[in-house]
């Protein structure tokens, strides 16, 4: 069963991440927004870090991929699910079909980190590496729905996966009714179309601003076209935000445009940079994807931004080699935050 695109288009609203909310407790978790005492420190904002790594497989995707696979129909349900994935959509495919006792088909493209291939392995999920990208996985996910008659789960331009999502922006909400600013990473946009979508219908005047790499930023670029186009995808820190905007997008692509005031882009540098910041200053092992947000607070377009900040830790499925690597590189005097968390003894 896959979605067509050529079905009517139904806005997906705030009641519907309520209904998302109440669907996905229990497999998903209400996650703190934890505020951050040295980036209040090292910027004279105040912070929250929605700390999405808290979640069973360690990214957000849970929440959006719990509300898809529960909205199924019974019978639909049981036959089994089937996703194409950058890694942590898979993962939570997987984990949200073995919590329900139903089959899972993943296909991954070769460019999903080998951490991430046996992360979802070890659900119980049938596993298909293959495909140069993540639009040849998707077309693998297709074919499989198609002849088996398995439901198709979309890592973000499906209603139920943005409805899922957008529960985060109520949460932010809920913890932080005076946020002027909401950073979100940006990918296929699932995450910054539904938290977008909350905050600008429940507080309008919240300045929405999605990040994302500038290494093969689809989203970015589909915005600036008009319309979704193709984009290489070239290898990143960020690997969670590799990927598309589907062509024949029919969610987020519009949602993005009408709800996110802008998007900006980070260099890999300041990727590997807030990893490394994260992990000494806040304690927080993220993923590239995970850090983006931190990325854009620790640069100068911080000045761009409110007083009140909210930014999500998406995700923490790196591999723990790579990671160390990242961490374990001396920081430069010139690289921000890093040398003044903790202060010396004073
Ligand atoms: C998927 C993902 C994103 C981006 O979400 P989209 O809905 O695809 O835009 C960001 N961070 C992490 C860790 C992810 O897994």
């Amino acid at each position: 069963m896959i979605r067509s695109a050529r079905q009517p288009l139904p806005a997906i609203t705030v009641n519907d991440a309520l209904a998302a909310r109440e669907r996905i407790r229990g497999i998903a978790t209400r996650t703190p927004l934890r505020f951050s005492i040295p980036l209040e420190y090292q910027t004279g904002r105040n912070v929250g870090l929605k700390v999405e790594t808290m979640q069973a497989t360690g990214a957000f995707k849970l929440r959006g991929a719990a509300n898809a696979i529960l909205s199924l129909a019974p019978e639909q349900r049981d036959k089994g699910v089937v996703a194409a994935s950058s890694g942590n959509h898979g993962r939570a495919v997987a984990f949200v079909a073995k919590k329900l006792g139903i089959p899972s088909t993943i296909c991954l493209s070769r460019l999903v980190p080998a951490a991430k291939v046996a992360a979802i392995e070890c659900l119980g999920a049938k596993v298909i590496v293959g495909g140069k990208d993540q639009d040849a996985a998707i077309a693998a996910a297709h074919d499989i729905a198609t002849t088996h008659g398995l439901a198709y789960i979309c890592p973000f331009d499906d209603p139920d996966v943005i409805a899922g999502q957008a529960t985060i922006g109520l949460e932010i909400m809920e913890d932080c009714p005076d946020v002027d600013t909401v950073i979100v990473q940006v990918s296929g946009g699932g995450l910054a179309a539904g938290v977008a979508m909350v905050l600008k219908t429940m507080k309008p005047e919240t300045q929405v601003v999605g990040v994302t790499m500038e290494a093969g930023a689809a989203m970015y670029h589909s915005l600036k076209a008009g319309k979704p186009v193709y984009v290489e995808e070239v290898p990143t820190l960020a690997d969670a935000l590799q990927g598309g905007v589907l062509l024949d997008n029919v969610y987020t692509f519009g949602m993005c445009r009408r709800f996110l005031d802008e998007i900006m882009l980070i260099s890999e540098q300041q990727i590997a940079a807030a990893m490394r910041y994260a992990f000494r200053s806040e304690r927080l092992i993220l993923e590239g994807a995970g850090a983006c947000g931190i990325a854009l607070i620790l640069d100068r377009r911080i000045r761009e931004f409110g007083q009140r900040i909210v930014t999500i830790c998406t995700g923490d499925n790196i591999d723990p080699d790579v990671f160390l690597d990242i961490v374990g590189t001396q920081h430069h005097a010139q690289e921000p935050g890093t040398l003044i968390w903790p202060a010396s003894n004073q």
